[in-house]
């Protein structure tokens, strides 16, 4: 049964409606996306934002958030708009293009940023949960919803500002198990300072020291 009959398909972009073997975005609004092409990049930009910081194999990002304004305004609406099934279609889209490239070799598993529980219960949802959910529908990859876990800060709430600063920026995350896989890939929607990526990369190698790690955003802003 064709199931597009009974629930017409949409261009994720422009609304219109979609035909052939066109799959969440229109042809015509693919063909405008802002893309990085990091994937096929060697030190591409992404990567270059995490040098001297914090020891990865490789990142990438799916587009510019920058550039192209519909793009920025899905990524906002993703963010607040209360829409992360976008999320997920932006994802599938990209997931499709780095598996032709075999981009997710060995990796085992998919770890999501974590927003606080805070953010997060006020929000409704975690974006990065619906990327990490499309990657793994597109390759069969397990997720690790829990692996990293953000601390609480109210602690230092009382301790002068740059004190607090620098507690938070060194130590935010924690890794809750004993154990993690030696191949790993952190997703999050987009990639700005590379802070927070750091910050989970240094909560995953107080763990295993060894565990190599993979980037994929699906914006980028650096
Ligand atoms: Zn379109």
């Amino acid at each position: 049964m064709d199931w597009s009959i009974l629930f017409p398909q949409n261009c994720i972009i422009c609304n219109n409606s979609l035909c052939g073997n066109e799959k969440y975005i229109c042809l015509h609004c693919e063909n405008k996306l802002p893309k990085t092409d990091f994937h096929n990049k060697i030190d591409n930009p992404a990567e270059q934002l995490f040098m001297g910081k914090a020891d990865i194999e490789k990142a990438t990002s799916f587009c510019f958030y920058n550039s192209g304004s519909s793009f920025r305004d899905a990524i906002h609406e993703i963010k607040y708009g209360n829409n992360p099934r976008l999320a997920y279609k932006i994802t599938t889209i990209y997931s499709e293009e780095l598996i032709k490239v075999d981009w997710f070799k060995d990796i085992e598993a998919i770890v999501p940023v974590p927003l606080h529980f805070i953010k997060e219960s006020s929000r409704g949802y975690n974006q990065s949960h619906w990327i990490a959910k499309a990657i793994s529908d597109t390759t069969g990859i397990p997720i690790l919803y829990n692996l990293i876990y953000k601390k609480s800060n109210t602690k230092s709430q009382t301790l002068n500002n740059l004190y607090r600063r620098y507690i938070n920026s060194i130590d935010k995350y924690s890794v809750s198990k004993a154990h993690t896989p030696n191949k790993i890939l952190i997703v999050d929607d987009v990639l700005t300072s590379g802070s927070t990526i750091t910050s989970c990369v240094e909560a995953i190698r107080k763990i295993n020291p060894s565990c190599i790690i993979c980037v994929l955003t699906i914006a980028f802003a650096g």
